[in-house]
């Protein structure tokens, strides 16, 4: 049996020819599930009885639930648990242009950064697309408004789960299925250098962000194991290679983390790095937490980082701080949750 809501529009049509019916059925349940939504093949009126019995003979509902909730002003933290009783979470923020939703696509991770409470749990099994397409549907539910925007960066590496990150992209970004516009959903990586090189060809429009969080080896192998595979070099080439398929912006992320990243003599090394590439930094102010030792670099050299970057000409944000409060950092509410 595999859940309805892993079912690209596509993989369903051919599951309809498959049984000797018209594809146009799968749009018919399409508009039930996404549209409609409803969570009972019963209801979907407008389908034959014995159709229906054959898709609930293929097919069933997957469920999720809330189980915990933490509010700041504009950012609402979820804890979900999965039909397999395990969790994971889900951070929407409310901004000026819409709801964004931060999905995770893995139980645990295994990529062990070691500034991240996520890769202190090590990684049990992939998120579905169709879980992740339930993260999206659970919080619409709860907070009875649209998300207009998802960002891959919750829990877990997007590209160590590379199938299903593609099929949860077009159910969601089809039409017929939530519509949420491609440059509305952003994936987030770490750097895992093939899955960028296939990222290249992959032919939606949506965004690509990478952790960099430094900008020589030596650091970022200490701050990402995933370094020591898939280097700097290796990295740069691999992100040039995909702005020359796609010409669209990369944003890179850069945490702020005090006396670590965080000198003078980092930033001019980073404009270095990304000097002329079409890309922006987003420097992100570090979330604490009690189990690991990092320290958020201070506003004063936050802000000294920033015109260094500006300076060089490097497009340059600073991330809005939320969250900090309520733990909304990656796999922090899972972990405190479960007392690593
Ligand atoms: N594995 C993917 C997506 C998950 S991590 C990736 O590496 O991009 C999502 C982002 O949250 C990453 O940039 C990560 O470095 C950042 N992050 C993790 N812990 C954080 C913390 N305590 N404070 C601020 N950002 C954090």
């Amino acid at each position: 049996m595999i859940n309805i809501y892993s079912m690209t529009l596509k993989k369903l049509e051919d599951y309809f020819l498959s049984i000797n019916e018209k594809k146009y059925k799968a749009r018919q349940v399409y508009d039930w599930l996404y549209i409609k939504r409803v969570n009972t093949f019963d209801n979907m009126s407008n389908i034959k009885k014995d159709i229906l019995e054959k898709l609930k003979t293929d097919y069933y509902f997957e469920k999720i639930e809330i189980i915990k909730c933490e509010n700041d002003e504009l950012v609402k933290k979820y804890l979900l648990k999965l039909s397999d009783d395990r969790t994971i979470e889900a951070v929407l923020m409310e901004h000026d242009y819409g709801n964004s939703l931060c999905i995770s696509s893995e139980v645990g991770c295994n990529m062990n950064c070691s500034f991240c409470e996520s890769g202190k749990i090590k990684k049990q099994r992939d998120v579905t697309s169709g879980e992740m397409v339930l993260e999206i549907m659970k919080i619409e539910e709860d907070i009875k408004s649209r998300i207009s925007h998802v960002v891959i960066m919750g829990i877990g590496e997007p590209f160590d789960n590379y199938d299903n990150i593609v099929d949860f992209i077009e159910i969601v970004n089809n039409p017929f299925g939530i519509n949420l516009g491609s440059r509305h959903i952003t994936v987030s990586t770490c750097g895992i250098v093939p899955k960028i090189y296939e990222f290249s060809e992959f032919p939606y429009q949506v965004n690509l962000a990478i952790s960099l969080h430094a900008s020589n080896n030596e650091l970022r192998s200490k701050l990402m194991p995933i370094n020591k595979v898939y280097n700097i070099e290796k990295l740069m080439e691999s992100i040039k290679y995909y702005l020359s398929r796609t010409n669209r912006r990369v944003t890179f992320e850069y945490i702020m983390l005090d006396k670590v990243n965080d000198k003078e003599s980092n930033a001019m090394e980073l404009a270095n790095l990304l000097h002329g590439m079409n890309c922006y930094v987003n420097l992100i102010p570090y979330n604490e937490t009690s189990r690991i030792p990092y320290k958020r670099s201070s506003k004063e050299n936050i802000l000294k980082f920033y015109d260094i970057l500006k300076r060089y000409g490097i497009n340059v944000t600073i991330r809005r701080e939320f969250g900090g409060k309520i733990s909304a950092a990656c796999g922090q509410l899972k972990s405190s949750e479960e007392k690593v």
